[in-house]
């Protein structure tokens, strides 16, 4: 055992960056020590397990709304990046390229390390779409990305030149299916991340000169982190026929004609979200970890100074895992380690539930539940406990920790460009203001690291992206641009971000 794994966090939260890379080295998220490799990360098994967690969790959600697994390949040749022009300009700053091939052999044409699976994945589209009795067609892949981020914004699984995320692709036969499905990717990502991580988000239509390079529209979800910033962990793009015409995405129509594909694209960014359950629901002691992606839900601690006490003690453990089998339930009987030492360690790594059995619980029938997140003690008897009451249990915390992760979600509004500056500053997550959407007014904003994140939108609500939109520019009608005074177009939100 490592000397400095037994130390704990030594550093309180309120030094976010010093916290949360001590936190997310120390509790095994990732490790980021591997020379000149700044941006790509190695996993130890801890974070490997939540972030196979977390993708479960949306990849079975997925295939409920009968999506399909699909593998395609990792780098590409340059020249299907570039089918759509808009797409290769915006993603040009940040592709990595690989020249040569074997024996150092200069490549005909270059690969890319892809930034995101459009220009990969679309070519199979065009042969695997045939008729119209194809569509919708519905896939998604599980994987890493690559994208040459500046040296300087790059920080620990918030901001990487690698990612690993989930895509989820669409070909639709009109544009009102595609706009259903980006609601129906908006209902996914609530699920997932609301009800299941407990991380609350906002989620925005973006502004024109910051969507998705060659979507017809972006949606995107910003959560908050505890330094008053908010990061993208999520978005969702009506394509339009923007890639379906390059790519010769079609199919054939009743009539037996040739038509075009409407399509969506959809980035669940899974190694962000490990990053922000860290940052959103940590604390001085360590990981809190949402019962739903914890590797081990329940850590049993067998408590006995003697040798005639520890056979019964563990006998019981034994039962209560056995009765517990449903859970990911393990017992720490390792008797190098004091129960204290052990505590602490699944405290730090975030375990949801403790349960302690010593010799006077034997007597008594029972377990002693200690809830990470704010030690509460209960005491549960074995005939009562069962897999329904923890399921419940569970349940409550998981509301319990959104709760509190909504409350440190700051939002407000702003007149004037002060009191932008003075709110933001402050630690206002996110700003309301009347926007007049000029290029000057955005580098304003800019010169401040402050950006528009664009018009709120609602992840369960009835309103489609449109109506959302109208309703931003009616409520703006009137109203002074908080930037420049002149009259504003849109009610937007601006932010700071990672
Ligand atoms: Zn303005």
């Amino acid at each position: 055992m490592a000397k400095e794994k037994t130390q704990g966090i030594t550093i309180g939260k309120k030094n976010f960056s010093e916290w949360y890379e001590q936190v997310i080295l120390k509790c095994g998220l990732v490790d980021k020590r591997l020379e000149h490799s700044r941006g790509f990360y190695g996993y130890p098994p801890w974070g490997a397990k939540i972030l196979g967690e977390i993708e479960n969790l949306f990849e079975k959600e997925l295939i409920d709304k009968n999506h399909l697994p699909i593998r395609t390949p990792t780098a590409i040749p340059i020249t299907l990046l570039e089918k759509e022009k808009e797409h290769a300009t915006g993603f040009a700053p940040e592709v990595f390229l690989i020249t040569k091939g074997h024996g150092g052999k200069e490549l005909d044409i270059p690969k890319v390390l892809r930034p995101t699976g459009e220009a990969a994945i679309y070519p199979y589209f065009s042969y695997w779409i045939q008729t119209y009795k194809d569509l919708p067609f519905k896939i998604f892949e599980t994987r890493p990305s690559f994208r040459a981020e500046r040296t300087n914004a790059i920080f620990p699984l918030l901001r990487t030149a690698e990612f690993y995320w989930i895509e989820a692709h669409t070909a639709q036969l009109t544009n009102e299916d595609a706009d259903k499905q980006v609601k129906e990717d908006m209902s996914i990502f609530k699920r997932v991340v609301e009800e299941e991580l407990a991380i609350p988000f906002m989620l925005f239509k973006r502004p024109e000169w910051d969507k998705f390079a060659g979507a017809d529209y972006t949606c995107a979800y910003d959560s908050p982190l505890p330094d008053g910033k908010v990061s993208q962990i999520g978005t969702t793009h009506n394509l339009g026929m923007n890639f379906s015409k390059p790519f010769n995405v079609t199919y054939v129509d009743k009539e037996n004609k040739k038509q075009f594909c409407y399509q969506t694209s959809f980035g669940m960014g899974v190694s962000k979200i490990l990053g922000m359950i860290a940052a959103i629901h940590g604390d001085d002691f360590g990981l809190v970890l949402p019962p739903k992606v914890a590797p081990i839900q329940i850590i049993i601690v067998p408590i006995y100074y003697k040798d005639e006490d520890k056979e019964k003690v563990l006998k019981l453990a034994k039962k209560v895992k056995l009765k517990l089998k449903q859970f990911r339930i393990e017992i720490d009987s390792r008797d190098d380690y004091t129960p204290g030492w052990k505590f602490n360690e699944w405290e730090m790594k975030g375990v949801p539930f403790r349960f302690e059995i010593g010799p006077k619980d034997v007597e008594k029938n029972q377990v002693v539940l200690v809830r990470r997140i704010d030690r509460k003690k209960e005491f549960i008897s074995i005939d009562e406990l069962s897999s329904k009451l923890i399921e419940k249990k569970f349940e409550e915390l998981t509301e319990l920790m959104f709760e509190r992760a909504k409350k440190g979600f700051k939002k407000s509004k702003a007149k004037n460009f002060e009191d932008i500056l003075k709110k933001i500053n402050a630690g206002v997550h996110l700003v309301e203001i009347p926007f007049c959407n000029s290029e000057k007014c955005v580098n304003k904003l800019k010169e401040q690291t402050i950006k528009v994140r664009g018009i709120l939108l609602f992840a369960n609500g009835e309103n489609t992206v449109s109506e959302c939109v109208k309703n931003s520019r009616k409520a703006a009608e009137g109203k002074k641009c908080a930037v420049c005074g002149k009259p504003a177009k849109e009610i937007v939100w601006v932010a700071r971000q990672y």
